[in-house]
C-alpha cells in the first residue's frame, strides 16, 4: 500500500511553501548582517507589522515557536501569583508541558469547559470571581486561542464582549493566534478587528502551520506590556542570533497577503471535506467547520481501515472523535481520495 503524500494529522505536518522559501534563499544571498535582530529583515517586519495591524505602537519580537510565544506573552502579563483563565482545551493547558508556568514563575492555568472550544461570558465571568483573598491566585489574564482548538471560531462581536468582561475584572488579553490567519481569513476582517480592536492586548501570530518552516510573532498592542521583555526572550533561549531567517520568511507570507491566500485554502480544503463526509452513513460531524479543522465521529472500525490504507489523523475526544486537519498546500484531489476511502470503509 502506497501511502499517501498528504495527511490530515495536522497542518504543521505540511511543508515550506514556495514563498517563505524563495525569502529564506535570497536572505541567505545577503552575506554577513548584523546579527540578534538588526538586520534588515527584521527591522522591515517589525513595521510591517504595525502597517498590518493600522497602529504606530504594536511591539514585535520573533521567537522559534507557539509554545514559546505564549509562555513568554503570558509571562509578560502575569506575576508568579497571578492566573490565566483559559479554556480546558486549550494549548496552553493541554500541550504545552507546564511551559507557561514555568516561564511566569508560577502563574496557574485556571481552565473551563466551555461547549466547541469556546469561552463563555458567563463562564469568564465566574472563573474571575471564584476566589478571593490571598490564599489563592489572582485571575489576571484571560488566553483565547482564535481559531480555536476545535476548528471553532470566535466572531468580533463575541471577541469584544470576552474583552469587556475581562476589563471589567481587570484582566488582560492574550490570544493564541497559531492559527490566527484561518480565523482573519474566515471572517473577512482587517487584522486590526480581530485584534486590538477587539481588546486583544498581546497576540501568538504563527504562520508555521501555514507555510513557514519556524519563528511565531508576539505582537503587543499595548506597548508597556514589551517593556523589558527582550530579557525574558532571550533567558528563555528564544533569541534567534540569525534572526534574518525567521523574519525574511514573514515578510514574504506578509507580502501581497500571501499568509490570508494560504489560509484560505486550507479552509476550502475544510469545507470540502466536511461537505464530502457529512453525507456518509457512521460518520457524523462533531463542531460547526469554520477554519481549517473538521472534527468527526469516525467508528473505530472506520478508522482502522483508513489507517490501513496509510491514512494518518489524530484520535482526539475520546475513541470515536477525530481530528482531521487541512494545510495551506491540501489539495482538492487528497480531500477527495480520503472521502471516496472513508465511503468504502463506512
Ligand atoms: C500548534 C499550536 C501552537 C504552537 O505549538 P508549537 O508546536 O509550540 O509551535 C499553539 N497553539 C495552538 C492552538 C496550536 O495549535
Amino acid at each position: 500500500m502506497t501511502e499517501p503524500a498528504q495527511q490530515f494529522a495536522s497542518d504543521n505536518q505540511a511543508g515550506i511553501c514556495p514563498e517563505a522559501l524563495a525569502a529564506l534563499v535570497a536572505a541567505n544571498a545577503g552575506g554577513h548582517v548584523p546579527s540578534y535582530g538588526d538586520d534588515g529583515w527584521t527591522v522591515a517586519l517589525r513595521e510591517r507589522m504595525c502597517r498590518l495591524f493600522e497602529t504606530d505602537t504594536a511591539q514585535t519580537f520573533l521567537v522559534f515557536n507557539g509554545t514559546a510565544a505564549n509562555a513568554l506573552a503570558l509571562s509578560a502579563l502575569c506575576r508568579p501569583f497571578e492566573a490565566t483563565i483559559c479554556h480546558a482545551f486549550s494549548h496552553i493547558e493541554t500541550d504545552e508541558a507546564g511551559a507557561p508556568e514555568v516561564f511566569s514563575g508560577g502563574a496557574k492555568l485556571l481552565t473551563v469547559d466551555t461547549p466547541g472550544g469556546k469561552l463563555t461570558l458567563d463562564a469568564v465571568d465566574a472563573a474571575a470571581r471564584r476566589y478571593e483573598g490571598f490564599h489563592h491566585v489572582k485571575a489576571r489574564a484571560l488566553s483565547l486561542t482564535q481559531s480555536t482548538e476545535l476548528g471553532t471560531i470566535y466572531s468580533l462581536a463575541e471577541l469584544g464582549a470576552l474583552s469587556a468582561v475581562a476589563r471589567r475584572h481587570g484582566l488582560r488579553v492574550h490570544m493564541d493566534g497559531a492559527r490566527f490567519a484561518n480565523a482573519v481569513a474566515a471572517l473577512g476582517c482587517a487584522p486590526a478587528d480581530a485584534s486590538w480592536r477587539a481588546g486583544v492586548d498581546v497576540l501568538s501570530f504563527g504562520l508555521t502551520k501555514n507555510g513557514l518552516a519556524l519563528g511565531e510573532a508576539i505582537v503587543f498592542f499595548d506597548a508597556a506590556l514589551a517593556e523589558s521583555f527582550a530579557w525574558r526572550v532571550k533567558q528563555m533561549g528564544q533569541l534567534a542570533s540569525k534572526m534574518r531567517f525567521l523574519a525574511a520568511p514573514w515578510l514574504a507570507m506578509l507580502e501581497d497577503d500571501t499568509w490570508l491566500r494560504h489560509a484560505r485554502h486550507a479552509n476550502a480544503m475544510a469545507a470540502r471535506l466536511a461537505a464530502g463526509l457529512a453525507p456518509v452513513a457512521g460518520v457524523r460531524l462533531l463542531h460547526t467547520v469554520e477554519a481549517n479543522a473538521v472534527f468527526a465521529d469516525l467508528p473505530v472500525a472506520v478508522q482502522a481501515r483508513l489507517r490501513a490504507k496509510g491514512w494518518r489523523f489524530y484520535t482526539f475526544l475520546g475513541e470515536t472523535g477525530c481530528r482531521l486537519m487541512c494545510a495551506w498546500d491540501t489539495t482538492p484531489e487528497t480531500v477527495d481520495r480520503f472521502v471516496a476511502d472513508i465511503a468504502l470503509s463506512a
